[in-house]
């Protein structure tokens, strides 16, 4: 039986799928089974935040793997510890829960919301408002935090206590942050939902309504944190800081990880014995992230990363199929005009060029690391499908 078969016969159908059996990767480039290579705009989904097989980061990987694979969390380990250094200060945040998944850091982050109001403020003030088109996970509770109607099916009941407010309607915010709310959760660029960047008017009402309430901003920068958009938070965009923050997928550079973190005004919510994770601050995704961090922190890496966000932007503006290009640094969101999404990924696999969609647009994702030659080469492919 061939991969895809096995796949069929053992794999529970979840997922749709591209017929391409990946074989191996190296640099922004990845192999299929019968050798044929593509150019990855998709960093896998934005986790290959170094691409494939990164020297630096597989050393730091497999030295870890050799050292000390796994323990538990009743013990202590040195590479958590220069982990959570690492992370605090490049993010600027006082202490961090590690997990092993976006959905996750997003589940930490409402325990520690609805904790925090409640031992300051008793029952009755766990709602989260949450916008619509948000995307916050696939486990209840955060499947129940996403504000679109096409994942409310099936799975119920959904958990009570989540509130959708339009994206970048102050007027719709402040009708609903009552005495009820605990905290505000968002995307500063919405990934899922479709690329969308907020405005800095509504992320300026969001703190300010907040603040003057003491409810909590949650930032979910799963997809937009770690150096996507050219900072290392997309926060800094907005010169905003939320009292949490989630990360997930680029953070160890393709290894699971995900981190809850706080300020200090949060850092003492959870307790021992309110929170926990078997895998969380596993050893080898530590290891992983530690050396993406070492890139980012990097001189002038993240600078390098605008460049060529503003290089790509550049040379699809010059593309007549295009109507409008969205999105922050190398979260990129691709509307087109007459083809669908769906239709140019397809036939940009088939090309040599792999792509994201997002709702009824391409989305781009590049690897950090990706040269400019590479980008001139995806792009050429993708104009070519555009414009024939
Ligand atoms: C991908 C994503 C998640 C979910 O992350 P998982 O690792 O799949 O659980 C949550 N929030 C945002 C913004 C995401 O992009």
């Amino acid at each position: 039986m061939n991969t895809i078969d096995k796949f069929d016969k053992h794999i529970m159908h979840s997922y749709g799928r591209y017929p391409l059996v990946m074989q191996k990767g190296e640099g922004r480039r990845c192999t299929d089974e019968d050798g044929k290579t593509y150019i990855d705009f998709g960093s896998g989904i934005g986790t290959n935040s170094l691409g494939y097989c990164d020297e630096k980061w597989a050393d730091a990987v497999c030295s870890q793997v050799r050292t000390l694979q796994h323990s538990s969390n009743y013990y202590y380990t040195g590479v958590q510890a220069e982990f959570a250094e690492k992370l605090c200060e490049t993010s600027e945040y006082d202490s961090v829960f590690f997990c092993n998944s976006g959905a996750e850091a997003n589940e930490c982050a409402i325990k520690i919301a609805r904790k925090y109001s409640f031992d300051k403020y008793g029952k009755n003030r766990h709602n989260i408002i949450t916008l619509v088109n948000s995307f916050h996970g696939r486990t209840i509770a955060t499947l129940s935090a996403t504000g679109q109607d096409v994942f409310h099916n099936y799975f119920f009941p959904f958990l009570e206590g989540f509130i959708n407010v339009t994206a970048n309607d102050i007027n719709d915010l402040k009708s609903k942050l009552d005495d009820t709310v605990c905290a505000v959760m968002l995307e500063y660029v919405q990934g899922e939902g479709g690329v969308n960047a907020l405005s800095q008017d509504f992320v300026n009402a969001v703190y300010e309504l907040c603040e003057a309430k003491d409810i909590l901003v949650i930032a979910d920068e799963v997809q937009t944190g770690a150096g996507r958009t050219g900072k290392f938070l997309a926060g800094e965009y907005f010169g905003k800081k939320a009292d949490i923050t989630t990360m997930a997928k680029g953070l160890a550079g393709g290894i699971p990880v995900g981190a809850c973190l706080t300020t200090e005004k949060c850092s003492g919510v959870l307790t021992a014995g309110t929170h926990g994770s078997t895998f969380g601050g596993n050893p080898i995704a530590c290891a992983g992230g530690i050396a993406v961090l070492d890139r980012l922190n990097s001189e002038g890496f993240l600078g390098e990363v605008n460049e060529k966000a503003e290089f790509i932007r550049k040379e699809l503006e010059k593309c007549s199929e295009i109507e409008s290009v969205s999105g922050l640094g190398l979260m990129i969101g691709i509307k087109l005009k007459t083809k669908t999404a769906s239709d140019v990924a397809k036939k940009a696999l088939e090309k040599g060029l792999l792509i994201l969609t997002a709702k009824d647009k391409v989305r781009l994702l590049p690897p950090l690391t990706i040269s400019m030659e590479e980008i001139g080469d995806g792009i050429k492919i993708l104009r070519d499908i555009l414009e024939e």
